[in-house]
C-alpha cells in the first residue's frame, strides 16, 4: 500500500490551524500532484479538540479576551468579519442552548459587543470552533475540486509509532479495540496537552478523572446523580483537585446551575497556591514597578536562580489586586533583558523550567469567570484550601502543607472528587502514544518534562513533527515558548509547520 503523505494524530485546533495553513499554501502554489492527508482522532468530533467543541460546555468562555485570542492582526480581522456577519444567528442559538448562564452572559456583555469593545469580551469558545470549521470546509472544497488533496478522517486512537527507514508505521486502535497499521511519510503529533496525573479513590467515592471526557455535560450529570444518591445532605461534599483554568471554568458553570449547587453541602478546591486565577484588570499604568529586578540589576552578580526569584517577587507584588497584563509583560521582558548576559544555557533553562513557574503566579481569568467564583462564595459552600494533594482514603483528603511538607487530613469526607490537575510528565504519561515515543527512544523529552525537544522545523526526529502544547519548553530560532496552551501561538506557528510539511512535495 502507498504510504500516506501526511498523517496528523489528534484533531484539535493545533491540527485544524495546520490543515488550514496547508490548504492555503497549496491553493497558492503551482502544485499539480495530489497529496494524501489523514487525520486520526480518538473522539468522534473532528476539528475542534477539547476546548472548542462538544466536550466543553456551550457556556465555556475564552480564557483571554477575544481581542487577545489573536496576536496576528490579519487573523483577528478575519475572525471579526465572520463574527459580525454571523452574530445574530450565533447569539440567538447560544441563548437557546446556554440556559441561565447564557442569558446572564449576554446581559453583561451586550453593550461591549455592540460597541465592539473586544478587549472586554470573553466569547463562548464554541464560536471560535464554529469559525475554524467553516474556514476549513471552504478551503477543503477548493483543494478537493482542484485535486490537490485527498483527505481521509479516521476515528481511532494512535497508540504507537515506529520508525521504518525514513517513514513511520503507526498503530491505530478503534473503539471496538481492533487494531490496524498505516505507513506514513510525515507524522504530526498534535494530541494536545499530555493527560493529567491520574487520581485514584475508593469505590464509594465518585471520581471524575477528566472533566472533558466524555464531555463536561456528562460529568455534570454524573456529579448530580452522585450527590442525589447521598441521603444525608451533610455528606454531599465535593473536592476539586487543582485550581487552574479548568477549575475556575467548572465553578463558573456550576454557578449557573442552582439545582446542582443547591445539592452540594461543601465544595473544596485544594491546590498548592490555595488561590484561583486572578482577575484580569483592563488598565494601563503610567509606571510599572519592578523593585526586586531593579535591585538585582544594581547589585549585579546574579545567576538564573536569583534572577527568577526577583522576577517572582515582582510578579507577586504586581498581582496583589489582579493582573494588569502590560505590567506582567514589563516584568517578563525586563527579566529577559537581565538574562541576556547570562548566556544561552540560562535562557534554555528559563524556557524549559522557570518560565512556567512564573506563569503559574499570574494565572488569570476574565470578569465572567471571577463572577461565577463570587456567586459560589456567596453560597458559603466554597472553600479554597492551600495544600498539595496526596490522596483520598475512605473519602478523606490527605494533603501536605506546601511550606512545611507536613501531612494533614481534611476533616470532611468527600463523595465526589474532580481531577483538575495539570499535565503529567511525558515519561509517566497514560497516553500510550506518548509513552511509547519516550520509552522507545523515538522522541526526547525536553527540560520542561511536559514537551518534546524539536528542531526549528518542528521535528522531534526525522519526519516526526510535534504541534500544540507538546512543543512547550523548546528554545530554537523559531519555537521559543515555555507553554503552548495558547490558541494565538498555535495560529501563529501553523503556517510555519505547514511550510515544513510541504517542503519535499514541490
Ligand atoms: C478546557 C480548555 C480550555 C482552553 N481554553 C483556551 C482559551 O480560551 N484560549 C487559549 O488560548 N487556549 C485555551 N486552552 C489551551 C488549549 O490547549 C489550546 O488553545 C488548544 O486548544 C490546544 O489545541 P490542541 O489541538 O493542541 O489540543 P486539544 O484541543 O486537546 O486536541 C487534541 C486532540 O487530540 C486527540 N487525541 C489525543 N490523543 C490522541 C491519540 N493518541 N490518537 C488520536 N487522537 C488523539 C484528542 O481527542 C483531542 O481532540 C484551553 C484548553 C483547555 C483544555
Amino acid at each position: 500500500m502507498e504510504p500516506i503523505d501526511i498523517l496528523i494524530a489528534g484533531s484539535g485546533i493545533a491540527c485544524t490551524t495546520t490543515v488550514i495553513a496547508l490548504f492555503r499554501k497549496l491553493i497558492h502554489s503551482p502544485a499539480q500532484q495530489t497529496i494524501s492527508i489523514s487525520i486520526i482522532e480518538k473522539h468522534h468530533e473532528f476539528w475542534t479538540g477539547i476546548p472548542y467543541g462538544n466536550r466543553s460546555s456551550v457556556n465555556a468562555l475564552t480564557i483571554t479576551s477575544i481581542a487577545d485570542f489573536f496576536t496576528d492582526e490579519k487573523e483577528r480581522e478575519l475572525f471579526f468579519e465572520w463574527f459580525k456577519l454571523n452574530q445574530q444567528e450565533l447569539l440567538t442559538g447560544y441563548l437557546v442552548n446556554g440556559g441561565l448562564t447564557a442569558s446572564e452572559w449576554l446581559q453583561r456583555n451586550k453593550i461591549a459587543i455592540d460597541n465592539e469593545d473586544w478587549k472586554s469580551v470573553y466569547l463562548p469558545r464554541f464560536m471560535f470552533g464554529r469559525y475554524l470549521n467553516e474556514i476549513l470546509k471552504g478551503l477543503l472544497k477548493i483543494v478537493e475540486d482542484r485535486k490537490l488533496v485527498k483527505l481521509t478522517l479516521i476515528n481511532a486512537e494512535v497508540i504507537n509509532a515506529a520508525p521504518v527507514n525514513d517513514q513511520y508505521e503507526i498503530t491505530l486502535e478503534y473503539q471496538d479495540k481492533t487494531q490496524s497499521k498505516l505507513v506514513v511519510r510525515k507524522l504530526v503529533i498534535a494530541t494536545g496537552s499530555a493527560p493529567v496525573i491520574n487520581i485514584t479513590v475508593d469505590d464509594n467515592v465518585t471520581l471524575i478523572n477528566n472533566l472533558y471526557e466524555p464531555t463536561v455535560n456528562d460529568n455534570i450529570t454524573k456529579l448530580k446523580t452522585a450527590l442525589a444518591s447521598v441521603t444525608n445532605a451533610a455528606n454531599r461534599n465535593v473536592l476539586l483537585v487543582g485550581s487552574n483554568a479548568s477549575s475556575i471554568e467548572f465553578l463558573y458553570l456550576l454557578a449557573g446551575l442552582p439545582h446542582i449547587t443547591g445539592l452540594i453541602n461543601k465544595l473544596v478546591v485544594v491546590s498548592k497556591s490555595g488561590l484561583l486565577p486572578y482577575h484580569i484588570l483592563d488598565k494601563e499604568l503610567a509606571h510599572y514597578p519592578t523593585e526586586s529586578l531593579d535591585q538585582l540589576k544594581e547589585n549585579g552578580g546574579y545567576d538564573i536562580k536569583t534572577l527568577v526569584a526577583a522576577a517572582m517577587q515582582d510578579i507577586n507584588e504586581a498581582v496583589k489586586d489582579g493582573v494588569i497584563i502590560p505590567h506582567i509583560d514589563r516584568i517578563i521582558s525586563y527579566t529577559f533583558e537581565l538574562m541576556a548576559p547570562l548566556g544561552e544555557e540560562a535562557r534554555k533553562k528559563f524556557i524549559g523550567i522557570y518560565g512556567m513557574q512564573l506563569s503559574n503566579l499570574f494565572r488569570r481569568s476574565g470578569a465572567d469567570y471571577k463572577g461565577g467564583e463570587a456567586v459560589l462564595h456567596q453560597t458559603q459552600k466554597l472553600t479554597l484550601l492551600k495544600g498539595a494533594f496526596v490522596n483520598v482514603e475512605s473519602g478523606f483528603l490527605n494533603y501536605t502543607d506546601p511550606p512545611t511538607g507536613e501531612q494533614n487530613k481534611y476533616d470532611t469526607p468527600f463523595k465526589v472528587v474532580i481531577n483538575c490537575t495539570g499535565a503529567n510528565d511525558l515519561d509517566k504519561s497514560s497516553s500510550r502514544l506518548i509513552y511509547s515515543l519516550v520509552h522507545n527512544g523515538i522522541a526526547k523529552v525536553n527540560l520542561s518534562g511536559k514537551g518534546f525537544y524539536v528542531n526549528e522545523n518542528f521535528e522531534a526526529a526525522p519526519n516526526l513533527y510535534i504541534m500544540g502544547p507538546l512543543l512547550g519548553g523548546n528554545m530554537n530560532s523559531r519555537i521559543h515558548f515555555w507553554h503552548l496552551e495558547n490558541a494565538s501561538r498555535l495560529i501563529y506557528l501553523a503556517p510555519f509547520l505547514a511550510g515544513c510539511l510541504l517542503q519535499d512535495f514541490f
